[in-house]
């Protein structure tokens, strides 16, 4: 991309490279996610961006249309692992998981790409492993090195890759959690990682899961950040295409749903984990162009759903804020058309965020002290993914009448009698 592009539109599909692609669910276009705006800049009118999702008729991957300069969308970059416990205790489970399969190889280096504030690394350090992480957001780069995780500033591609390993030496493991789809030239990262792995090891990746964003409506999960929507049949071609072979795939709860595959050099016998998620994907349909029709009418569903609830709660003189503004909360209020009159306040626990305002809507951006100072009737949680330990942490809240509303997987109210699944008669 050159400099001052805003975006451009693929060609062809970035796993395989057939020009096979075509376009199966367009949203509603949206400013850069992840780009809270400041008081200043109220009143501008931000750039949108298309937000479309094509596959390959080839191999089957899903993926953006168009790519945004990525200095546009992690330039000032606010998502920060450590205030999210549900994530912390993932973490950390997955480098107790990790660092048993590597504990008796003679390499104990643990490379990360994408590191962010170092989180997954300082488990590895705690575990006794030496560690570097590599990420291009300058701000949390900084909070890792502080925490005393070594941290190179770059956007990890072949060429970093190369000069990692003439100056660090090769690793036995290289980990890239929910990066493998932000990054412009995913065969760079792969080339990047072949020079990292040294004899017989790993590359352990995450990315979110299609057949859950599919299987659970989480159209939400796709942002301009997220140009990937992976599963497993595809990439198994695609590291066969760069002399990989992957190996073994595991599923989490992480995200809404999460992949976790495990990648080696060379051409390495699969785990019978490969066939059978290949098997299931194709039984849920994700190999044919009409099972995006579906997800279509899903997501429609879900949009006449939750705005008829806020319509209602409205009419009735009810107040809602939000709770959370994740990347996806951007994806969700854009192409549901929730504004700031639906929701005129959003709380949100990392003080990165507090201050700020969801761009384009303008709806500010507070902590959740709100929430019991103001006492909204409702408040919905855009932050869906981690709405169980949200509703733990505020039983105050419920318990002084308040009633939370989970939009996804399935839209549900939650107060202090318990949760239920909303449906348009049972309401009111
Ligand atoms: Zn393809």
């Amino acid at each position: 991309m050159s400099a001052g592009e805003q975006y451009y539109e693929i060609a062809c599909c970035r796993l395989c490279g057939s020009s096979a692609i075509e376009t199966v669910l367009e949203l509603t276009p949206t400013p850069p996610a992840n780009n809270l705006i400041t008081a200043e800049v109220l009143g501008r009118v931000p750039a949108c961006y298309p937000l479309e999702v094509c596959r390959c008729a080839d191999c089957h991957h899903l993926q953006l249309r168009h790519i945004v300069n990525p200095e546009l969308l992690f330039s000032n970059y606010l998502y920060v692992s450590q205030t999210s416990p549900v994530m912390l205790r993932h973490l950390a489970d997955q480098a107790v998981a990790l660092a048993e399969r590597i504990k008796d190889s003679g390499n104990k280096l643990v490379i990360e790409i994408g590191s962010n504030d170092g989180s997954l690394l300082a488990n590895f350090q705690r575990l006794g492993f030496p560690v570097l992480g590599v990420d291009p957001a300058r701000n949390i780069a900084a909070q890792a090195v502080a925490a005393g995780v070594p941290t190179i500033v770059e956007f990890f591609g072949e060429a970093v890759g190369r000069k990692l390993a003439a100056k660090y030496g090769r690793a036995g493991l290289v980990c890239a959690n929910h990066c493998f789809a932000h990054i412009e030239d995913i065969h760079s990262v792969v080339e990047g990682v072949k020079h990292l792995l040294d004899d017989g090891a790993e590359f352990v990746f995450e990315v979110g899961y299609l057949l859950d964003v599919y299987q659970k409506t989480l159209f939400d999960t796709i942002y301009h950040e997220h140009l990937d929507y992976h599963h497993v049949e595809p990439l198994a071609g695609f590291f066969a295409s760069h002399g990989m072979s992957l190996v073994h795939v595991e599923r989490h709860e992480i995200q809404g749903g999460t992949l976790r595959g495990f990648a080696r050099l060379g051409h390495v016998a699969p785990a019978a984990s490969i066939a059978a998620f290949i098997a299931a994907e194709r039984a849920a349909g994700l190999d044919r162009k009409e099972t995006f029709l579906r997800f279509e009418a899903s997501i429609k569903a879900l949009s006449t759903d939750l705005n008829r609830l806020l319509g209602d709660i409205a009419a009735r003189g009810g107040r809602v804020y939000g709770f959370g503004v994740p990347a996806k909360a951007t994806t969700l209020m854009y192409h549901f058309a929730i504004s700031s009159e639906l929701v005129p306040v959003i709380v949100d626990d990392n003080p990165l965020k507090q201050g700020r305002y969801v761009a384009g809507l303008e709806i500010p951006v507070t902590s959740a002290q709100a929430i019991y100072d103001d006492r909204p009737e409702y408040v919905l949680i855009l932050a869906w993914n981690f709405a169980d330990s949200i509703v733990a942490r505020n039983q105050a809240y419920l318990e002084s009448g308040g009633t939370f509303i989970v939009p996804l997987p399935t839209l549900r109210l939650v107060d202090r009698n318990g949760t239920r699944p909303w449906t348009a008669i049972g309401e009111g």
